[in-house]
């Protein structure tokens, strides 16, 4: 069940980062259970990842457990306007189901990359629609076993949500939808789509928006105004497409991109006296 030594840059979008000291890809809830109390045991500190694209991990990797949730923990459900989605389902692929099932809510959801359990942790959202006012249920586990939230229970604000807070693994999410009209859900779905495809450096790695957006400024238009597209450290670039991602040209280590947005950080500090906070999680050690 445990890999040794397993090099994150697989595991991450931006392809970088050290190895993980113990990797494991539970596809049951007793499996990883068992993975938690392996580490709990030898005190080991546990790290979760789904699809590892909103996420940077240091050269120096993991010292612990990481444990990946994507397509090794991925069943769906769909009962009427309510969809309960395991965590390593896609996110994107959630909504192009609730589209399907002519389920209208999660349309902004198309083109994130990403599971829901990363979506969850993140409140992931777009183009005024997040994850967190649709979450009915979270289920999830830790070394005691399983637990759940109801909505209630569930506390979210922007890019931010209880989960992180709390050292629990979610393993699957009940989302509540609306019956609508599949061709106005599908043409949203589009529009979007094409928004996110016109504006986005798509075509390299990235782990998407590196920095929140701070109360009333847009990140984008402020790295852009002081200079900095294109500006690269290494493989590192801030991307010429959309100055908001920071991509990989090529050959980027892990200290590149950290290197990168600290030298971002100064400088927007200099310029606007505005403090960017990373959106993207840095994770491991130097
Ligand atoms: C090109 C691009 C575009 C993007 N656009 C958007 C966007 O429009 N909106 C947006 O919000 N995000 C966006 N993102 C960021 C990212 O896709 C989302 O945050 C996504 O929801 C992360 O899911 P993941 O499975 O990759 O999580 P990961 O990156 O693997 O993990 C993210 C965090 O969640 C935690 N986590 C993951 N799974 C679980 C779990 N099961 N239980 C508990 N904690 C967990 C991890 O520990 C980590 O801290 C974009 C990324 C890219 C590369």
């Amino acid at each position: 069940m445990f890999v040794r030594n397993f090099p994150l840059s697989e595991a991450t979008s931006l392809g970088v980062g050290g190895c993980a000291d113990y990797f494991a890809r539970p596809t049951t809830e007793e499996e990883l259970i068992s993975a938690l109390r392996f580490a709990e045991e030898r005190n080991l500190d546990v790290v979760v990842l789904g699809y590892g694209t909103n996420v940077l991990v240091r050269s120096g990797g993991i010292r612990g457990l990481v444990i990946q949730m994507a397509d090794n923990f991925a069943h769906h459900r769909v009962d009427g306007t309510t969809i309960t989605a395991s965590a390593g389902c896609m996110f994107s692929a959630v909504s192009k189901l609730a589209a399907h099932h002519s389920l209208t809510g999660l349309e902004f959801a198309v083109g994130i990359p990403g599971g829901i359990g990363g979506a969850v942790f993140m409140n992931a959202g777009a183009y005024d629609g997040e994850i967190g006012p649709l979450i009915r249920q979270v289920n999830f586990v830790t070394a005691a076993g399983p637990g759940s939230w109801h909505a209630d229970e569930f506390t979210y604000s922007y890019r931010h949500s209880r989960v992180q807070q709390e050292r629990i693994i979610v393993t699957s999410v009940v989302l509540g939808l609306r019956p609508g009209s599949k061709d106005d859900i599908l043409g949203k779905m589009h529009e979007l789509q094409a928004k996110r495809q016109a504006r986005q450096p798509l075509e390299f790695p990235s782990a998407g928006s590196t920095f929140k957006r701070p109360a009333g400024h847009y990140v984008g238009p402020m790295i852009e105004e002081a200079g900095l597209k294109g500006y690269r450290i290494g493989g590192a670039e801030v991307s010429t497409k959309h100055a908001g991602f920071i991509i990989n040209r090529g050959g980027a280590t892990a200290d590149d991109f950290l290197h990168l947005i600290q030298y971002i950080q100064r400088e927007i500090k200099q310029r606007f006296n505005v403090d960017l906070e990373p959106e993207i999680r840095i994770l491991g050690s130097l």
